[in-house]
């Protein structure tokens, strides 16, 4: 029973060191949150010690008796957060509920139409390099010059290509997609859809987005970025898929399911479901609409900073810095300079290298987990934008980046 501090002090440093690094600095990583410490405190629990082979009631392990109980209030809360028939709460992550997803709807060889990587696709719809890429044949689609999936194009390549599956789906794009739509062109050319909301399920849930399983066949997410639980994925779907599914996840692809995360994802799930949520939901929406409007504002623009779209419906927007100086990656050095962290993304045709890219993704579902309002993000906003101009002064900056974070401290109770 001996505590970290005792038993590895070197880990827990490393831990502490985190710590304070995220309640000192502002987190604008589109795809990062903070889980509450409910949700910690269910995935730090003695769940990390049960094997479940299997599902609820149907384990290959004796003494599944609470972590069951603890499964089928995921499951359920799950289904009612999104409406779904089905629900399977074991992948281990996004990427994990992808590979099932996918191998429940497709086999290998067979055609798959998914958002290129370089226009806001994920790894997983289709990079050469991933499981996706590697054993499907690959078509993707792209956005047109205003920065938006191009419909037509998507409608073209089905109707050539007849796929198995065509996936809606982003990891960088900063506006809502047409499910509508995709499901029509889906029916035409008889292929499964599936949407990975993982960037936007929290939108979602809180009914700020439409509800992606109203059209598609399957639905994956993660369950720790706008969702704000922990680490993991989840899939829904039609009741007609639930055999298929199970059996790909379990023991298709996973072997014991991590039951300590899945009692977490029950806590977040319940949480997802609260008012407080919902209104964390809008700020998160807001905050982005007021960065964005300030990134076109002149004094930026005359710098060659622009925003893809012209602006956000959901909780990130793409800075566009291919007529900037400043790439990607000295954008990116430069706000973790004066304290806020953000990746640095390709834009579309973007001319210079991958490990450079011409453009910024930013979010704000961390801020507003932490208590951002509008006021604080026109501070957020204005920081980021003479961060971004010539002559910027980082201690000046950094010190207003101080205060917003001593403003809504976050984690307080933990040392
Ligand atoms: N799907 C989308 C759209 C994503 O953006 C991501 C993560 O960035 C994933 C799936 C993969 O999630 P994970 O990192 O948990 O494997």
């Amino acid at each position: 029973n001996t505590p970290l501090h005792e038993l590895d002090p070197d880990v827990a440093a490393a831990v502490d060191a985190e710590l304070r690094r995220q309640q000192s600095t502002l987190e604008m990583i589109a795809s990062e949150n903070f889980a509450p410490v409910a949700v910690m405190e269910a995935q730090g629990s003695v769940l990390t010690n049960k094997y479940a082979e299997g599902y609820p009631g149907r384990r290959y392990y004796g003494g599944c008796e609470h972590v069951d109980v603890a499964e089928q209030i995921a499951i359920d809360r799950i289904k009612d957060l999104f409406g779904a028939e089905y629900a399977n709460v074991q992948p281990h992550s996004g990427a994990s509920a992808n590979q099932a997803a996918l191998f429940a709807i497709a086999q290998p060889g067979d055609t798959i139409l998914g958002l290129d990587l370089a226009h806001g696709g994920h790894l997983t719809h289709g990079m050469r390099l991933n499981f996706s890429g590697k054993q499907f044949n690959v078509v993707a689609y792209h956005v047109d010059e205003h920065g938006l999936v191009d419909m037509a194009e998507v409608e073209r390549l089905a109707k050539e290509h007849r796929p198995k599956v065509i996936i809606a789906g982003w990891s960088a794009y900063p506006r809502q997609l047409d499910f509508a739509e995709f499901r029509r062109i889906a029916d035409e050319v008889e292929a499964y859809l599936w949407v990975d909301m993982a960037h936007f399920a929290g939108l979602v849930a809180a009914g700020l987005h439409p509800n992606p399983v109203e059209y598609a066949d399957v639905v994956t997410s993660t369950t720790h970025k706008t969702l704000g639980g922990p680490r993991g994925g989840i899939i829904l779907a039609k009741k007609e898929f639930a055999k298929k599914l199970n059996s790909s996840v379990f023991p298709g692809f996973q072997g014991g399911p991590l039951e300590h995360v899945i009692a977490a994802k029950a806590v977040s799930f319940k949480v997802a479901a609260s008012e407080e949520f919902k209104e964390r939901q809008q700020r998160t929406l807001d905050g982005a609409r007021i960065i964005a409007e300030r990134l076109v504002q002149d004094d930026v623009k005359q710098h060659g900073v622009s925003v893809l779209s012209g602006g956000t419906d959901v909780h990130l927007l793409l800075v566009d810095l291919r007529n900037s100086e400043l790439d990607g990656q000295q954008a990116e050095d430069r706000l973790h300079e004066v304290g806020i962290t953000v990746n640095r993304n390709a834009v579309p045709n973007d001319p210079r290298p991958p490990m450079v890219t011409s453009g910024l993704r930013i979010g704000t579902p961390a801020l507003a987990t932490r208590g951002f309002d509008a006021e604080d993000f026109r501070e957020v906003a204005d920081v980021i934008a003479e961060t971004l101009k010539p002559g910027f002064d980082a201690e000046a900056l950094k010190a207003r980046v101080t205060a917003l974070a001593d403003k809504h401290p976050l984690y307080p109770g933990l040392k």
